[in-house]
């Protein structure tokens, strides 16, 4: 399939003014003023209006419970997994799938499986390897050898620390895990990340902070996730993040819900104050938690049920920062497209440049709505209507 985007605002992140782009098979082929090509009719050229539309890199949601995550209320509150198009119309092209508080009634052979089915059907997948606990329950028996021989599998996580549901490693049996994530991504050119699931307790990143200085392992191992959980732990992640880590916020679809009651840092406004600390652009990413549990509360701020993140939330987060922070878009996608992209070794990916695989996103200039889905040089969403459905999805549910 051939595709020419025309007449659109480009974002690569960084705007560089209206273009045509092409798409070649599954790569971007050409970034320019004005495409024109002749095939004589030997292959079909699609072509989309892009006036008026601003195109981004296709969003990369690096922390997302894709098998489904939960359980935490019994197994009747185990979520469910995540769809194809739960993804695509969220403007997810690329996904980082990981197990959670469970990794017993989820295991990773049942992760990888989901995550191979989501590829086939159309987006891009990666996974880490583990769970909440450690020692960590890896596919073939050892951390190094599950990075190093499994494609998808490109690091460790979520491993959660300062929370009661933390398996309390010792700080020689965290290290050690990490230390064998390095080695096996550094022989096998791949990231071998450390996502780190950072709970409410008192100890926030003191685990994280006692590898960096007491090791030789380097702050950028780490990508420690729920880092906006409260204001506190926000602090510390402001230190982490100005000596050169990287952190990982949770976006949040509710606006109302969050920060005032439970002192949560929004993403919009966690992201004001890295800008205004200094902190380097790219060490900020953005997630959406996805498929995990998700409290639901009425207006006295009762529980009458659970519900499942969503990544939606992520375009929800970006039009904050946009709209009510006045952060430039440019800034704010950056959460969702290169800075994942360059912190987990995500090769072609999470730029709009020649090369490149051909995942983006087509959003109106002036809501930022997402509108056409391409992943892979294949439109998944068109105009808001989903052309390209998962398995087993029902149709008329969406
Ligand atoms: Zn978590």
């Amino acid at each position: 399939m051939v595709i020419i985007i025309r007449n659109v605002s480009v974002y690569k992140p960084d705007p560089v003014g209206i273009k045509d782009v092409l798409i070649l098979g599954d790569k971007i082929a050409a970034i320019e003023d004005k495409i024109d090509i002749n095939l004589n009719g030997l292959v079909e050229i699609k072509e989309i209006d892009g006036t008026g539309k601003i195109l981004v890199p296709g969003f990369i949601d690096c922390h997302v419970h894709i098998l489904g995550g939960g359980g935490e209320g019994g197994f009747s509150t185990r979520t469910p997994e995540a769809t194809l198009s739960d993804l695509t119309t969220a403007g997810v092209t690329t996904v980082v799938g990981t197990l959670g508080t469970d990794g017993i009634a989820r295991d990773m052979n049942a992760l990888l499986a989901k995550a191979r089915g989501l590829e086939e059907e159309g987006i891009t997948t990666y996974i880490y390897t583990g769970s909440y606990r450690l020692p960590l329950r890896t596919l073939t028996g050892d951390i190094m050898t599950d990075i190093m021989a499994i494609d998808k599998i490109i690091g460790i996580g979520e491993i959660a620390i300062s929370d009661h549901r933390s398996a309390q490693p010792s700080f020689e049996e965290f290290a050690k895990a990490v230390a064998d994530a390095r080695v096996a991504g550094m022989l096998s050119g791949k990231a071998g990340i450390v996502n780190v699931h950072l709970g409410d307790g008192p100890r926030k990143l003191d685990l994280i902070n006692r590898v960096v200085e007491e090791t030789e392992i380097p702050i950028t191992q780490f990508l420690p996730t729920h880092i906006n959980r409260s204001q506190e732990l926000f602090e510390e992640g402001i230190k982490f993040a100005k000596a050169g880590g990287c952190i990982d916020f949770t976006a949040s679809e509710d606006p109302e819900f969050w920060e005032d009651e439970d002192g949560e840092v929004r993403f919009s406004k966690g992201l004001k104050r890295l800008l205004n600390e200094g902190v380097s652009l790219d060490n900020f990413t953005l997630s959406s938690d996805g498929q995990g549990s998700l409290p639901i509360f009425n207006e006295k701020r009762e529980l009458v049920g659970l519900g499942v993140g969503k990544s939606t939330s992520l375009v929800i987060g970006i039009k904050e920062c946009v709209f009510k922070e006045n952060i430039p878009l440019e800034i704010a996608i950056r959460a969702v497209t290169c800075n994942p992209a360059k912190i987990l070794k995500l090769k072609g990916k999470g730029k709009i440049e020649t090369s490149y695989d051909a995942d983006l996103c087509l959003l109106d200039k002036d809501s930022l709505d997402i509108e056409t889905v391409i992943a892979k040089g294949k439109v998944m969403v068109e105009n808001k209507e989903v052309k390209v459905y998962g398995t087993f999805e029902e149709k008329s549910s969406l």
